[in-house]
C-alpha cells in the first residue's frame, strides 16, 4: 500500500501547489499601475491635495518612507468629487492592548458622508463596525483581511447622492468594494450619511481619510471621476 500511497501524495501536493495563487505578500505592494484617467492624491511624497477641513493645517500627519501617517486630525481632498472610484492603500499598526474601536481604527469618508470602515479586524466574524463595512449600515460579505502590519487595499466604487436642483435629494448613494481585491461591498444602498458623516452628502463632496487616534498608514491613493 504505502509504495502507492506516497507517491499519490506527492503528487496531489504538487499538483496542489501548483494551482496556488501567488501569496498575499506578493499581492498589491504599491506597484500597481495607476490608470491613465486616474487623479493622484497621494504619492507618499506630500499632502498637498489635502486640506485639515478647510485649512492648509493637516494637524500632525507626516510623511515617512513613502507613506503618510494619521494625526492630530482628518483630513480631506480639497477637490471634490461625485461618481468614483478610489484606491487606497493602508497598514495598520498592532495594537494588541486595545480592543474593538480601539484597535487601529479609521477610515475612508466619501461624498463627505459615507465611512468605509478601517480597522484591524484581521481574524473575526466581521459586523457592521468591522473593517471593510459602510459603518455601521453593512457589513461586509466576507473578511477579507490581513493582519497588522501588513499592507492592505481598497477600491471603492461610489454612485454618489443624487439631488435635484433645489438640492433635495433624490436617489441615494450607492457603494461598492473590493478589500484586497476581493468583492466585499455590492452596490449597498446607502441612504443615511455614516455616523461621523456628518448632516448629508455634499454635491460634489471630498474624500476624507479619518483620524481615530491611531498611527495608520496610507499610501498609494488615486481617484478615478467616473
Ligand atoms: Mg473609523
Amino acid at each position: 500500500m504505502s509504495t502507492i500511497r506516497y507517491p499519490t501524495i506527492a503528487l496531489t501536493v504538487s499538483l496542489a501547489a501548483s494551482l496556488l495563487p501567488a501569496t498575499a505578500a506578493n499581492l498589491f505592494e504599491g506597484n500597481e499601475a495607476i490608470p491613465s484617467d486616474a487623479i493622484v492624491l497621494f504619492d507618499g511624497k506630500d499632502l498637498s491635495k489635502w486640506t485639515g477641513g478647510g485649512s492648509e493645517d493637516r494637524g500632525g500627519w507626516k510623511i515617512e518612507n513613502g507613506y503618510a501617517v494619521a494625526g492630530g486630525g482628518s483630513i480631506y481632498t480639497k477637490q471634490k468629487f461625485k461618481d468614483c472610484q478610489l484606491h487606497v492603500e493602508f497598514w495598520l499598526p498592532l495594537m494588541a492592548g486595545e480592543q474593538g474601536q480601539g484597535r487601529a481604527n479609521s477610515g475612508v469618508f466619501l461624498q463627505d458622508a459615507y465611512e468605509v470602515q478601517i480597522l484591524d479586524s484581521y481574524g473575526l466574524r466581521s459586523n457592521g463596525g468591522d473593517c471593510g463595512a459602510i459603518y455601521s449600515i453593512s457589513a461586509p460579505m466576507v473578511n477579507a483581511c490581513r493582519p497588522p502590519e501588513h499592507w492592505q487595499s481598497f477600491d471603492i466604487f461610489l454612485r454618489a447622492a443624487r439631488f435635484d436642483a433645489n438640492g433635495k435629494k433624490v436617489a441615494s448613494a450607492r457603494m461598492s468594494v473590493l478589500h484586497n481585491g476581493v468583492w466585499i461591498q455590492e452596490n449597498v444602498e446607502v441612504p443615511r450619511p455614516t455616523p461621523g458623516g456628518g448632516d448629508g452628502p455634499k454635491d460634489p463632496g471630498s474624500v476624507q481619510l479619518q483620524d481615530h487616534g491611531c498611527p495608520i498608514r496610507f499610501r498609494n491613493i488615486w481617484l478615478r471621476p467616473l
